[in-house]
């Protein structure tokens, strides 16, 4: 609605820009609500509801008054306990509680982290493709994103060369992931420990996002960078969380493992920004946390298979190239030999309109690659179910065909 005042928002939010993930989801929902048979590859989550005895605990949690009230802003002492002893478990990383901050979800954990690292004029240093949300985020801290491009040639992997001669005075931060979103890349140990040892001899933090620590595949192990690297340890903030782990996106809790002052800062923001995570949800993340890795290894093994499954169909259409993912549930193809090209009767140049057309015409929904600041590539989510992924990838390969 136009109202001839001027826009009332702020500078800062004037300049951040809607996630284009969410937005290639909306768009393919909302054909789907006028009844378009909408196949939808671009959501990152999984397709599997949470486990029956995480639901259970949660529904035991309604009826407890404590979780009707409010509660430490930090999280549950029992959560905090819990992800602490989670960490030693699955990664090795020996955490006090008091370093474990409970957030709503892995993405408020990073929002927390730049803006209690970042201060104006910070540079962050930002390995490309990345997840959509970093740059904001950083934004939003006052920070600046120095991106450092990687492609299918490096692997997706950033190189310590890279990451010296990007350094400068005011270099801050460094953010890290691996399984990355949206490659699927995995590191290999020795150069996480090599990225580790980079970082603490310049003296710059580290980000590390490790919320898809558990969907690794084939001979890929994911490890912690403050584990192989600990001389990092005292400037290094984790993130993670339950979402991708347990088919758990909707109930919205992750955490960050950081010094005490810096987890100390952090609570202070969450206590004025958004207090407590809802202690039903936080009952649940519990009960995730110390039940058995059963159901996860199940839905990583489906993960799995659609990986391979989609990779080779990927590869099987002529002019696309996608290296085989190793973690998360994301392929990363290149569309590059399709630009200027015609798809559909439409002329595509860029990635983005290449996802539109495919929408359009083959109703698949893909998240183009310039949202991820990898123009030419687009991004595909293989945790959707085995029907869909092969309809949809036949839609693919025919309208490229
Ligand atoms: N980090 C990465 C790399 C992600 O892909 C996501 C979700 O897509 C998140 C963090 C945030 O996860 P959540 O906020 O659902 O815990």
């Amino acid at each position: 609605m136009t109202t001839g005042i001027a826009d009332p928002t702020s500078r800062r939010l004037r300049e951040v820009s809607e996630s284009v993930t969410l937005a290639i989801t909306a768009k393919a929902k909302a054909l789907r609500a006028q009844g378009e048979d909408v196949i939808g590859f671009g959501a990152g989550e999984p397709d599997f509801p949470t486990p029956g005895h995480i639901v259970t605990a949660a529904q035991a949690a309604c009826v407890e008054p404590a979780n009707h009230r409010y509660s430490p802003a930090a999280g549950l002492p029992r959560l905090r306990t819990a992800i602490a002893a989670k960490t030693v478990r699955d990664s090795g990383l020996q955490v006090e509680d008091e370093e474990v901050l409970v957030a709503n979800g892995g993405k408020h954990a990073l929002y927390n982290a730049f803006q209690a690292l970042v201060d104006p004029g910070d540079e962050v240093l930002l390995p490309a493709p990345y997840w959509v949300s970093y740059p904001e985020q950083i934004r939003l801290a006052g920070g600046t994103a120095v991106e450092l491009p990687t492609d299918a040639v490096s692997g997706f992997r950033v190189s310590v060369e890279q990451l010296e001669a990007a350094r400068t005075a005011r270099t801050k931060v460094l953010v890290f992931v691996s399984p990355s979103n949206p490659t699927g890349v995995v590191y290999p140990p020795e150069e996480i420990e090599a990225i580790g040892r980079w970082a603490a001899d310049a003296g710059v933090w580290v980000v590390t996002d490790e919320i898809y620590e558990h969907l690794v595949y084939g001979d890929a192990r994911h490890v912690s960078l403050p584990v192989v690297a600990p001389e990092a340890r005292e400037r290094c903030v984790v993130v993670n969380g339950v979402a991708k782990t347990y088919a758990m996106t909707g109930w919205r809790v992750g955490w960050s493992i950081a010094p005490v002052a810096v987890t100390n800062a952090m609570a202070r923001l969450q206590s004025h920004a958004t207090s407590n995570v809802a202690g039903v949800t936080q009952a649940a993340a519990l009960a995730a946390l110390e039940g058995s890795l059963d159901d996860v290894a199940e839905m990583r093994a489906t993960y799995d298979r659609r990986r391979r499954l989609t990779h080779d169909r990927l590869t099987a259409i002529d002019g696309v190239t996608c290296p085989l993912p190793e973690g998360a549930f994301y392929a990363f193809p290149s569309f590059e030999a399709f630009l200027g090209r015609r798809i559909g009767g439409r002329q595509v140049h860029t990635s983005l309109e290449l996802c539109e057309a495919l929408l359009e015409v083959a109703r698949i929904a893909l998240v183009p690659g310039e949202g991820f600041g990898a123009p030419g590539y687009a991004r595909l989510s293989y945790a959707l179910g085995d029907d869909d992924l092969v309809r949809g990838l036949d839609r693919l390969a025919d309208a490229l065909g």
